[in-house]
């Protein structure tokens, strides 16, 4: 059985502009042991997607299907949601000082949620905290497990909040962004972790960045986002080697190279993230497509493209222009 297999979601937030459209039906699916990476700029909706998933989309209007091991969520008890999230499932997030609270030590919060969640003893959660603050490389976790959030550094934090995901063995993990804060260096190494354990217990991951960076060292799938849709989806060594959409080589684009020559420029794409309350008509990302400048076709601009295969190892691409291989 497929893990997670997420199809046509679509959210939306009724605000007082307007009806915002942050997710517009995307399609795709985690297996064990795999990594699936999204991509995409600030406000493509990667985080909405993964709320979503987790059913902590406070306020907004979910359609579609997800389903967990083969039972649906959309739809489902509140409580049936609540007890799998943390438990089978659970999430990373970007600023690890936030998602922790500050008043408790971190083996109290961890222990805590292994009581929720299996209601073991203050002793056997406890024991639990501090194993799992070994397992992702904290040292002396029975002297850390004592102490507060702040006293952690940036990196350990990081740890940290994986080791509360940990705890409950879930079966998929979300990371949001988990290493943007980090310097370099300690970004490497929390990834490093979270493959290491990804591929140890046979977790489900999806790691969602605006860096390709990150996806080239992690992901075995990717899901190029922009303007809440999928605009490329296929395997991680394809989106490198052969993008089908503008949008990814852009993004390709603008990754630094260790191969570049003195000099090059790295190329951003120009312009802006759409607005989704009202976005261009037709494909979002006409307006700073070079190909769209270069040759201005009605169909970019009629509707928004479906995504479609474009190569028999099921690539898929949203943009009108793209090539298609047999
Ligand atoms: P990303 O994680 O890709 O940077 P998000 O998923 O956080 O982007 O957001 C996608 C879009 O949804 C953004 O334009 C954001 O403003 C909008 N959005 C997110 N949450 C809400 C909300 N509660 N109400 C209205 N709009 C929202
Ligand atoms: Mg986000």
């Amino acid at each position: 059985m497929t893990l997670l297999q997420v199809k046509d979601l679509a959210v939306e937030f009724s605000t007082a502009e307007g009806v915002v459209r942050a997710v517009k039906g995307v399609d795709f699916e985690v297996e064990r042991g795999r990594t699936l990476g999204i991509v995409g700029e600030s406000g493509s909706g990667k985080s909405v997607t993964s709320l979503a998933v987790m059913g902590l989309h406070r306020g907004a209007e979910v359609t579609g299907s997800v389903l967990f091991d083969g039972a649906e969520l959309i739809g489902a008890p509140a409580e049936t949601v609540r007890r799998l999230r943390g438990r089978r499932m659970a999430m990373i997030f970007q600023d690890a000082l936030t998602a922790l609270h500050p008043y408790f030590t971190i083996g109290d919060q961890i222990a805590e949620a292994h009581r929720e969640h299996f209601g073991s003893s203050r002793k056997v959660a406890w024991a639990r905290a501090v194993e799992v603050l070994g397992d992702v490389g904290i040292p002396e976790p029975a002297r850390r497990a004592g102490e507060y959030p702040h006293q952690f550094s940036g990196g350990m934090r990081q740890r940290a909040m994986i080791a509360l995901a940990l705890s409950c063995e879930p079966e998929l993990i979300i990371a949001d962004e988990p290493t943007t804060a980090l310097d370099v260096t300690v970004q490497a190494q929390v990834l490093d972790l979270l493959m290491k354990l990804k591929e140890e217990r046979g977790l489900g991951l999806i790691m969602i960045t605006h860096d390709l960076g990150v996806i080239a060292r992690v992901a075995d799938e990717v899901l190029v986002m922009y303007g809440g849709a999928a605009v490329e989806q296929a395997g991680c060594d394809a989106v490198f080697t052969d993008p089908r959409h503008p949008y990814t080589r852009g993004l390709l684009d603008s990754l630094p190279r260790l191969d570049a020559g003195d000099g090059e420029a790295l190329h951003a794409i120009p312009g802006a993230p759409p607005s989704l309350l009202a976005p261009p008509p037709g494909c979002a990302f006409h307006p700073r497509c070079p190909v769209y400048a270069a040759d201005p076709q009605a169909a970019c601009t009629d509707a928004r493209p479906p995504l479609r295969q474009v190569a028999p190892d099921g690539h898929r691409s949203a943009c009108v222009h793209a090539e298609v291989t047999a």
